[in-house]
């Protein structure tokens, strides 16, 4: 396994994790062996959101920039075959993209892949690496990026409950400045309402 070290913390780190570190039936993360292999996508993205807020638990590992949804390894890639997407993580399988996007209490994460509508660039990645890739890819994103897209890249402060995330570690998943204010994608929802319909102002 490779090896790395944590420059702030100076401990010695999984470089990155791969699929291979996990079984069909093991979290490569957690110890959790009684993975059902249906339940993969939803118990990885709790893991990779409670990295990406800063939760402790997982101060030994280090997820790259794009970590896979299924394994959390850096080495997967998703793709789009027609209206499909794909992944060439080992672990992958299908799953119902609008069952899984939603979070409830007893599946909390909805990170799904998600195909990117900026500037036609049809990139695919998981919901929870979202916000980098806009900040790499999309410089001002804020400026273009549509409500309804928006929408689609929420995680809402329920979610974050739902997976644990301490109230100091909750935030406003993009913020999409308006005019000077601030507002925040529960604001943009409010505003929006569902995306069949239109509000008048
Ligand atoms: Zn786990
Ligand atoms: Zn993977
Ligand atoms: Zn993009």
């Amino acid at each position: 396994m490779e090896q790395a070290v944590d420059r702030q913390t100076g401990k010695r780190c999984r470089g990155f994790l791969s699929s291979s570190l996990a079984s069909a039936h093991a979290c490569g993360i957690c110890s959790l062996r009684q993975l059902k292999p249906d339940e993969r996508q939803n118990h990885l993205g709790q893991h990779i959101l409670r990295w990406l807020l800063g939760m402790g638990d997982l101060l030994n590992i280090h997820l790259s920039d794009y970590p896979c949804g299924f394994c959390g390894g850096s080495d997967c890639q998703l793709a789009m075959k027609g209206q499909k997407w794909t992944s060439t993580c080992s672990l992958s399988y299908n799953f119902r993209a609008s069952t899984a996007g939603q979070s409830t209490d007893k599946r909390p994460s909805s990170n799904i892949p998600i195909i990117c509508k900026l500037d036609g660039c049809r990139e695919v990645h998981w919901k929870y690496n979202f916000p980098k890739h806009l900040e790499k890819r999309h410089a001002g994103w804020q400026d273009t990026i549509m409500p309804s897209f928006v929408n689609e890249l929420q995680v809402s402060d329920e979610e974050q409950r739902r997976i644990g995330i301490r109230d100091d570690l909750r935030r406003p998943w993009l913020v999409v400045p308006v005019t000077g204010s601030k507002r925040t994608l529960s604001d943009i929802s409010n505003i929006t309402g569902p995306p069949t319909t239109k509000r008048k102002t």
